[in-house]
């Protein structure tokens, strides 16, 4: 094998190409060469990624904090919601990287390489990465890198960005709970989009605090930085406080369907289409597309993994409820709020994780305005 051959080559070492590269890692795969491609040394805390999982999983060494009840908020009521059997995890995103890195780095088959990528094409048979290093051929290559082009075509489908501004801050008195982190607040203007705030609560003095919008426009930023203090003031009585650290960022939601590949390049992370359309939840689908694509390569398959019914039923729900979101049928705050007083938590984060059965679902169906999104549900259908 040449020095610019692999088995295997990932392109874009965040959250998919890190998932990926950590199963590549692994014993079954100890003969395959695997390089892994990134711009950025990923040593910058940029994200904070929150998922609910059932017992143990594959990142809680890395975990920062978890808990077992959130508090969710509608503009009428007020909720505390049971997470079990699952526990709600909040994992930051340099911790993330540094796990996955310094296993990356002890592992013997997988190179890490700092480059910007230019383009990726075919050579022959196989697929050809370009880069500032270099170019690099192999027969899959997986990428996430999300280029502008997908997201013209998903601006052509519904869309809506969910758009946030999160300050991790510190204030002089005990204002938090560190046992009752706030899972969606959305007793705050509804006035440009859906709008609510999540607390995650790091000791009783310390919050990452993150408002968050999901709209066609992104806000600058002293728009949001106005309205989080503005929450915090009305519902923490908290005025002065420091801000440790900022991320801002911004998710496309949208019933575009991304291509699960183009040849040989196989698509992955929010590239790949594994961004939930009505909530913007990425994490898990990640991890359990890297381990179907694991496993047909296991098995002897190409890692193409084709869509099931399955995702297809629940893109279809997805697709429903962003339907009624972007014509504006149902406010965002009214909709979260009917769903979670009139279903037990378990069944609405199973729905969320698109892990629930069709009674489940039918339940959920029947708690929501039946009018409105039989229309959404038949024109997403159609
Ligand atoms: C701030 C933020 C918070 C989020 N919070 C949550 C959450 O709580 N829960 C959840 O489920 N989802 C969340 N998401 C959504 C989703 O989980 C993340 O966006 C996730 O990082 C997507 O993984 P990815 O691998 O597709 O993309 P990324 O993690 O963005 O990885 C893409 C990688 O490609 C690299 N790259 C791009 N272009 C090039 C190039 N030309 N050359 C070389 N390298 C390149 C980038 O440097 C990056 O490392 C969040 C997203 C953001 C932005």
């Amino acid at each position: 094998m040449s020095d610019n051959h692999y088995d295997y080559i990932i392109a874009g070492a965040g959250a998919a190409g890190l998932s990926l590269a950590l199963r590549l890692a692994s014993k079954p795969f100890a003969n395959k060469q695997v390089l892994l491609l990134d711009r950025s040394a990923k040593r910058e805390n940029d994200r904070t990624w929150c998922f609910w999982e059932k017992g143990t999983g594959m990142y809680d060494e890395a975990v920062y904090r978890s808990w077992e009840n959130v508090k969710f908020h509608g503009p009428n009521s007020s909720l505390d919601l049971r997470m079990a059997p699952y526990r709600y995890k909040m994992l930051r995103g340099l911790d993330f990287y540094d796990y996955a890195l310094d296993k990356l780095q002890a592992s013997a088959n997988v190179v890490v390489k700092k480059a910007e990528i230019y383009d990726i094409g075919l050579s022959g048979e196989d697929a050809e990465v370009n880069t500032s290093e270099g170019s690099f051929t192999a027969p899959w290559v997986f990428s996430s890198l999300l280029g502008n082009e997908e997201i013209h075509d998903a601006k052509k489908r519904l869309f809506l960005w969910q758009h946030f501004l999160g300050w991790h801050i510190r204030s002089e008195e005990p204002l938090f709970d560190p046992n009752q982190p706030v899972f969606m607040d959305f007793r705050v203007p509804q006035t440009d989009g859906s709008c609510f705030v999540y607390v995650l609560p790091l000791s009783r003095f310390e919050a990452l605090v993150e408002y968050t919008v999901f709209s066609p426009e992104v806000w600058e930023k002293e728009v949001y930085e106005q309205a989080t203090r503005e929450y915090l003031r009305m519902f923490y009585k908290l005025t002065d406080f420091d801000i440790l650290h900022v991320e801002q960022g911004r998710i496309p939601m949208s019933s575009y369907k991304f291509p699960v590949n183009e040849g040989r390049v196989v698509f992955i992370g929010t590239a790949g289409g594994q961004t939930k359309a009505s909530t913007g939840y990425t994490f898990m689908n990640i991890q359990r597309h890297s381990d179907a694509i694991v496993e047909r390569l296991m098995d002897g398959q190409s890692p193409i993994v084709p869509r099931s019914a399955w995702q297809r039923r629940f893109s279809l729900y997805d697709n429903t409820l962003l339907h009624v979101l972007v014509h504006q049928q149902m406010r965002g705050a009214d909709l979260f709020e009917t769903l979670f007083l009139k279903n037990p938590a378990a069944r609405m984060f199973d729905f969320l994780d698109d892990q629930s059965h069709f009674l489940q679902e039918l339940a959920i169906m029947n708690s929501v305005p039946r009018r409105k999104f039989a229309k959404a549900f038949f024109k997403e259908l159609l």
